[in-house]
């Protein structure tokens, strides 16, 4: 099947990349020049395990293109992918301005039938405004269908949470849309292409499952499941709370809870909050979008509150060991919202950073892929080689993404280069017993 993919960021460059990985034909475009250059030059413009050396070979078997007009990916494919950002407006509401724009594009450039399906996360009844602006600026007599297939992957295991999903969503309005969308994800839901990744993998786990509702279900489908996780996260948090209180410790009450299978143990980890591109803005997002339906979902406001309080309990919590910041330098390690991406967009390290800068502190920080993107926002950060440099002369060393990498450090190298050997595990990987013995005065997140 032949596909365009408009935007290609995080999710579009995936999407793209793993339909022709299974055998389509994809043309991704994106408004951004310099991404199509970097991409045309054989290059990436985001990092994501696994996605380099498949661009490359799709590139080479001449199933994958990039190009800076839309019109070159639309007129020659069937189905067009929506995968433009929504960032979050002051309000909270979504910025839907670039569906818009690529919806009157798509309807501009078309001379034959076209599936148009939206991707991004956007607000339930987004999709009959996608319709109508087609229909609006499209020419007459071509036919269109518009459906929604919200994408649940994850940055860091990107490549492989599109091939290998736990299911695939897809809200239509006719048959026709639906049977296109089957035969399009059929060697996944069907598990018959050959991974990739891993040889042999999950084939003996059955079909995925593939949920067809109507757009506005598929729609809501996604936001719900963004502030159900965020929601778990900052249930976690708030217990944490109370183990700080009460001397209980976190990962024996986590653990406990999460074997319980109507609970499930992940995202059940304490730390220093949620962020990323999409809960924080996903929360604001469906707390806004209920409003407009006139229900109050107070709830998710209490999720959001834990969340945003994080932030100031780490920088207390450091002020708890150095008392005064002024003049005192902290080595942070991890900078990205998550581990294996180097995405900065809403993580909770810049955040604390920048609380901690604006206390007088100075920053000396490491992130094994982030510190690009992270240089451009935080500028007056000394950015170093490796975690050891990071925390030389340090008066604490703050942890604040679970990079693999900062679980096997060398804790006696670094207790001889800090200043003075405070440690905050903000994503609670070291063990509290060990760090004490290592002579280091250790505060982890509810333990
Ligand atoms: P991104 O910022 O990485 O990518 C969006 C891309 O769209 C950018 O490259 C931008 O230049 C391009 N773009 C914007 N306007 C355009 C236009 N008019 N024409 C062509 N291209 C245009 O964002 P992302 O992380 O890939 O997210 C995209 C959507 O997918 C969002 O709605 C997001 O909420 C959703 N989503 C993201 C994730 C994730 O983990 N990042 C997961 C699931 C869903």
């Amino acid at each position: 099947m032949k596909i365009a993919i408009l935007g290609t960021g995080y999710v579009g460059l995936v999407t793209g990349t793993c339909f022709s990985e299974i055998g389509h034909t994809v043309t991704c475009h994106d408004s951004d020049e310099t991404k199509i250059d970097i991409l045309q030059s054989g290059d990436l413009p985001i990092y994501e395990p696994h996605l380099h050396d498949l661009v490359r070979k799709n590139r080479d078997a001449g199933r994958l293109f990039f190009t800076k007009i839309l019109e070159d990916a639309v007129e020659p494919s069937e189905v067009i992918f929506i995968c433009v950002g929504t960032p979050p407006l002051e309000d909270g509401d979504v910025d839907l301005t670039s569906v818009e724009m690529v919806s009157r594009e798509i309807a501009r450039v078309s001379h034959s039938y076209k599936l148009v399906v939206e991707k991004s996360t956007v607000p339930v009844q987004t999709g009959s405004w996608v319709e109508k602006t087609i229909k609006l600026y499209g020419p007459k007599g071509i036919e269109f269908d518009v459906a929604s297939n919200p994408e649940f992957l994850r940055e860091g295991s990107a490549v492989e949470d599109f091939l290998h999903p736990d299911r695939i969503v897809i809200g239509v309005q006719n048959h026709r849309t639906e049977e296109i969308l089957r035969e399009l994800y059929a060697p996944i839901t069907g598990r018959t292409f050959n991974c990739p990744i891993h040889q042999d993998c999950r084939r003996d786990e059955g079909a995925v499952p593939f949920i067809v509702t109507s757009i506005s279900s598929a729609e809501l489908i996604k936001h719900a499941s963004n502030s159900f996780l965020a929601t778990k996260i900052s249930f976690i948090n708030a217990v944490a709370n109370i183990c700080e209180r009460t001397g209980a410790n976190i990962k024996d009450v986590s653990y406990g809870i999460g074997l319980d299978r109507r609970i499930g143990k992940s995202f059940l980890e304490a730390g220093i909050g949620f962020g990323g591109f999409c809960f924080p803005k996903d929360l604001q997002a469906f707390i806004r979008i209920s409003e407009k339906c006139g229900y109050d979902f107070r709830l998710l406001k209490e999720v959001e509150r834990v969340n945003h309080e994080r932030i100031s309990q780490v920088v207390e919590k450091v002020k708890s060991g150095l008392w005064i910041l002024r003049e005192k330098t902290i080595g942070v390690l991890g900078l990205a919202f998550k581990p294996n991406t180097d995405d900065i967009r809403f993580a909770p390290a810049l955040e604390i950073i920048k609380r901690l800068m604006k206390e007088g502190a100075s920053i000396r920080a490491y992130d094994p892929k982030a510190m690009e993107r992270a240089r451009t926002e935080l500028p007056e950060v000394l950015y170093c080689q490796d975690p050891y440099e990071a925390v030389r002369n340090a008066d604490a060393m703050l942890v604040c993404t679970e990079w693999n990498e900062f679980k096997e450090l060398n804790f006696e190298r670094i207790k001889g280069l800090m200043r003075r050997p405070f440690l905050l595990d903000g994503r609670n990987l070291y063990d509290r017993d060990t760090m004490l013995r290592l002579g280091f005065e250790y505060i982890g997140i509810g333990r």
